[in-house]
């Protein structure tokens, strides 16, 4: 008697929270921080799907997902080039300083 098991456990990017904060550690290209659902998959039709704990990065180049920690770029912070202070990604000037970033 053979018994083939066809199911397996998918992650599947539902939803992209912020696009290139991390980097990949398997290509190195940006990846996205992304909420993610977990599919159980039978016969590669998914019968079961309930989201995942924690957001994690996804690489776009090589469809790899891990956890954020991870990221060997997570503690880089954006610093002011000017006064070397750290600043918020998304702002244009630097709020102590106010070189254009
Ligand atoms: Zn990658
Ligand atoms: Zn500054």
């Amino acid at each position: 008697m053979f018994f083939f098991f066809v199911g397996g456990l998918e992650q599947q990017v539902r939803q992209v929270l912020k696009s290139g904060v991390g980097r990949c550690i398997n290509c190195s290209s940006p990846a996205d921080l992304v909420e993610y659902d977990k599919v159980l998959k039978l016969f590669f039709v998914p019968v079961w799907r309930w989201p995942g704990k924690e957001p994690l990065l996804y690489c776009n180049s090589c469809k790899f997902m891990f956890p954020q920690s991870f990221s060997p770029t997570v503690s880089d912070v954006l610093r002011c080039r000017f006064c070397d202070r750290v600043v918020e990604a998304d702002f244009r000037y630097c709020p102590y300083c106010g070189s254009d970033l």
